[in-house]
């Protein structure tokens, strides 16, 4: 028993240590970790057998994250609409904790995280909190954090205090009074959210809350944002990068310049429009394995983000590679007197998964809300009816809402759709 337990232990702090470790060590990490899941999926997942068959490749032929360049790249779109047994491992009982994702595209599919995002009570804390054991925390205490998390899915934990995003929003002024009350060490949202938090607690000084560091995910951060937030919250702001996915990505380290990746969970690639990498500092788009998901393997996932990565040694110490995201979107919308933000519309608009392909919330004029959708095969005309139910249910009456059919919608220059668009602000 206590053999079982320093024998784990040991096994964690290996894990969780990596990221400290050479660059050698690192990599030959990686690429053990590489040639695993590949063995693993082009055992037992369906999809990846096929795809290796495709490419001539057998399951031994991925040695290293070198090597990672002979498999094509995938993305939301090579799951959406496919069976999950497709894609997912076939050779055991899978977890039954499935996930629903849409992301900032506005596509939806179900996934399968990692048993390590599921089930290890470090693991999603450590993505989130690494800054701490920076500063004499161990990795162990980290569950015991206290933080206050604005969000929109709750996490339950006697040291988390969760207030729903809508709330927040509503009622900015009582959500501060809570968070006072709870006297957290870290407070979590995203950059949209912790802005407006900072500009109601600038009306009153006295009752800003005081919290040593604040962790935003989710959407750009402009310099100015996170000054602002710094300033009026009197914290010290580490930006994450996450995705529904994969969990924590990477993190800012003291220096705040770019996020550090996190090695021990993935490998980044930063590569151009025909799949190859890109020179260092050189932007494409970001692709992603995870080293850890055995459940249903990611291999090189388009994620849908724009950015740049760096393996310059960083003036922190560290010398895991840094990424800088340079295109995602987020936003709020206003209506009656108060603000929405793009997660109230997305939690909703994601009971549609199966239906939809895309969707568009606009804001086209005061009081008019448009909800633009891309329509699956086999969408059932009453969806319509459906949404626009669910629509008012967060925005209530005295808004007019059009649900409108379309074939696509518009892409940014990143490739990326807004799902939230405020047409109403002539600029
Ligand atoms: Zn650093």
């Amino acid at each position: 028993m206590m053999f079982k337990y320093l024998r784990e232990r040991l096994a964690a702090a290996r894990f969780y240590s990596l990221y400290l470790r050479s660059p050698s060590v690192i990599k030959k990490w990686q690429d053990a970790s590489v040639r695993n899941v590949v063995r693993h999926a082009g055992r037992n997942v369906p999809m990846w057998r096929m795809i290796l068959e495709e490419r001539g490749l057998n399951i031994d032929s991925i040695q290293g994250v070198d090597d990672l360049r002979l498999l094509p790249i995938i993305n939301k779109g090579s799951f959406m609409g496919k069976e999950y047994a497709f894609y997912t491992d076939n050779s055991r009982n899978l977890p039954t904790e499935t996930h629903m994702t849409s992301g900032s595209t506005g596509r939806p599919f179900t996934f399968l995280p990692s048993d390590k995002m599921l089930f290890d009570k470090y693991y999603n804390n450590f993505g989130r909190f690494r800054f701490l054991t920076w500063k004499k925390r161990s990795l162990f205490s980290l569950p015991e954090i206290r933080s206050a998390r604005i969000r929109v899915t709750p996490e339950i934990a006697e040291s988390r205090l969760f207030i729903h995003v809508s709330e927040f929003l509503q009622d900015p002024n009582s959500t501060i009074a809570k968070i006072n009350a709870f006297k957290p060490e870290v407070i979590e949202s995203c950059p949209s959210v912790l802005i407006r938090l900072a500009q109601v607690a600038l009306q009153d000084p006295s009752h800003a809350p005081r919290v040593p560091y604040a962790v935003t995910v989710g959407e750009m951060l402009a310099r100015s944002a996170r000054k602002l937030i710094e300033n009026s919250l009197h914290c010290e702001l580490y930006d994450r990068y996450g995705t529904e996915e994969f969990g924590t990505v990477g993190l800012e380290c003291d220096q705040h310049n770019g996020y550090h990746i996190h090695p021990e969970s993935v490998v980044v690639e930063v590569v151009n429009a025909a799949g190859k990498r890109v020179r260092e500092g050189e932007e494409g788009r970001i692709v992603i394995t995870s080293l850890l998901n055995y459940n249903m393997p990611f291999i090189r996932y388009d994620i849908g983000d724009c950015g740049t990565m760096t393996t310059e040694r960083c003036a922190c110490g560290l010398s895991t590679p840094r990424v800088w995201i340079v295109g995602r979107y987020a936003g709020l919308l206003h209506f009656n007197g108060r603000d929405f933000h793009r997660m109230e519309f997305e939690t909703k608009l994601k009971r549609f998964g199966s239906s939809i392909i895309q969707y568009q919330v606009v804001k086209t004029g005061p009081r008019t809300l448009a909800v633009r959708i891309v329509p699956a095969s086999g969408f059932d005309p009453s969806s319509m009816q459906r949404i626009e139910e669910e629509m008012r249910g967060v925005v209530g009456v005295g808004v007019e809402i059009q649900v409108e059919k379309v074939a696509h919608i518009a892409q940014m220059p990143s490739g990326k759709s807004q799902t939230i668009v405020d047409e109403s602000v002539v600029t």
